[in-house]
């Protein structure tokens, strides 16, 4: 491979180019291209001589994706892709529509080493991290694809973006560089399973995006089962790690429930529930689980998440229900996953 030109940040660009004995208005040139338009060829840099182009293409690569297939919901309009990468791996993104514009949800890897028993993703394995320019360039796809601006960006797609933490971080920049898509920290949700170092590392990066954790059950016997990662990160570890970030950054945490029926969804998980978030800047977002087949865990009833959330609100948390999109097209949380195998 040659090198990732995609993920350079403006000023990398412009040294790699004077490297070359390139002058900077033509660097200029390319980052427009590469992270204003998005374009995923050099050949399609119009303003660009032909022998430079070559002379690009023999240095550089750009890490783009390209649609393989897109699916539409008729339920809600939400649009689910599978994209195909530079080497033929497989990954899914979503694109929903809201009032306040497009928001999309990314992966950050192919597969996932998480394992979580409710979540399709695992099942395949992991096969590989994403680069930055990978991770940027589903929204480029998207935008192109529905000629659109995304808005809005959640990284709770394949994978888990903790394990992948610094191309994340560069991803981040990028997205959020104000001559490339320009999109604010504040439009940005990182979801992840728990991994305590990432927490404590992202709350020295001081963004001003939204954590959300993924958290599922209020004690380690009912997560660990649903959980593996929790083996390593136990609820109450994690919840002092969530607190710690909370107090540093005055951001509010935004934590994940998934409702599955008999396992997590007694009004004592809710009292417990209840009780670990107390003082603690926090969002509980209940999500009526979403069914994996090969796990056997089935959704809540909607009656007993009405019984959750009442529990959670008398107790003063801050507690919303998740709206299902893309349920006809397997676009819902959790069910991205690679059935598209690499040719
Ligand atoms: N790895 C990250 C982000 C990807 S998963 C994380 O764990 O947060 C995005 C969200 O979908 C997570 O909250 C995840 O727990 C949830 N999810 C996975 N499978 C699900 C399912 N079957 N039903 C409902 N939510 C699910």
């Amino acid at each position: 491979m040659k090198r990732d030109i995609k993920s350079m940040t403006q000023a990398e660009l412009f040294s790699a180019f004077s490297e070359l004995g390139l002058p900077a208005f033509r660097a200029k040139q390319v980052w427009q291209w590469l992270q204003e338009k998005g374009v995923m060829s050099f050949d399609l840099m119009t303003n660009i001589s032909k022998d430079l182009r070559e002379k690009l293409k023999s240095e550089f690569d750009i890490f783009g994706c390209e649609v393989e297939k897109k699916s539409v919901s008729a339920l809600d309009s939400t649009v689910k892709y599978l994209f195909r990468l530079i080497d033929g791996e497989f990954i899914e993104s979503v694109l929903m529509k809201y009032k306040y514009g497009y928001s999309l949800c990314v992966s950050t890897q192919v597969g996932c080493r998480m394992n979580c028993a409710f979540c399709a993703t695992g099942v395949g394995g992991f096969v590989r991290n994403l680069t930055p320019s990978e991770i940027l360039s589903q929204i480029h796809a998207a935008q192109n694809d529905m000629n659109i601006r995304v808005s809005h960006i959640v990284l709770m797609g394949m994978g888990e973006p903790m394990d992948n933490y610094d191309n994340v971080i560069r991803f981040l920049k990028l997205v959020n560089a104000d001559d490339g898509l320009n999109i604010g920290m504040r439009n940005i949700s990182l979801s992840t399973c728990g991994i305590i170092p990432g927490i404590k590392k992202l709350q020295q990066e001081d963004l001003q995006l939204t954590l959300s954790v993924s958290l599922h059950a209020p004690n380690d016997e009912i997560r660990s089962r649903l959980m593996p990662v929790n083996k390593k990160y136990s609820v109450d570890e994690l919840l002092a790690a969530c607190r710690e970030y909370t107090n540093a950054t005055s951001r509010r945490i935004s934590y994940e429930y998934a409702m599955f029926g008999g396992v997590n969804d007694s009004d004592e998980c809710a009292r417990e529930l209840a009780n670990k978030l107390k003082g603690t800047l926090s969002h509980i977002n209940l999500i009526p689980a979403n069914d994996v087949t090969e796990s056997g865990l089935k959704s809540s009833t909607p009656e007993r998440i009405k019984k959750f959330t009442e529990i959670l609100e008398k107790s003063g948390r801050n507690v919303t229900v998740r709206r299902s999109l893309g349920g006809d097209i397997d676009a819902s949380c959790g069910q991205l996953r690679s059935k598209h195998k690499k040719a």
